[in-house]
């Protein structure tokens, strides 16, 4: 009886066999590469969301000077507020809003690009809505002061 080592086919099935399994092996490479290459595009996309996301203290100060510290939709200022009751304006809370959202391609080292809102102005316009679509939805309740330098354009 013939051992099976001696089998004719042996040496082409072992071909075949190398032929698959290289095959699966560079495969997979291709696969990991492409999977690789998406999540470094992914990092770098998210790198530099942040960096055009980042205002330096000093372009907060000058913003803060050029919108005379008052929210840019609604109005209200600490000044304002201080003028209702001394001391009230400490609870205001004023920030420094991309008018274009930064994953619209909006920078915070472009100063017509940035505003000062109020906090409340500025959840509501979150990256999703307009000045004037903040504007027609706030009602705070209280008499606002309309002191906005350059509100809507
Ligand atoms: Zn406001």
């Amino acid at each position: 009886m013939e051992s099976w080592l001696k089998n004719e086919y042996l040496i082409p099935l072992l071909l075949v066999l190398l032929i698959l399994a290289a095959a699966a092996w560079a495969g997979s490479r291709i696969k990991y590469r492409r999977y690789k290459r998406r999540i470094d595009e992914a990092e770098l996309e998210k790198q530099e969301t942040s960096r055009r996301r980042y205002v330096t203290a000093k372009m907060k100060e000058h913003i803060l000077e050029r919108d005379n510290a008052t929210c840019q939709i609604c109005g209200i200022s600490k000044g304002y507020l201080d003028s209702l009751a001394p001391g009230l304006g400490d609870y205001l809370l004023l920030e420094i809003d991309h008018i274009t959202p930064v994953k619209q391609g909006g920078s915070g080292s472009d100063e017509s690009n940035l505003q000062v809102l109020c906090w409340r102005c500025n959840r509501k316009k979150s990256g999703t809505r307009t000045n004037e679509e903040v504007a027609e939805m706030i009602d705070y309740g209280i008499e606002l002061p309309h002191k906005r330098r350059r509100l809507f354009r």
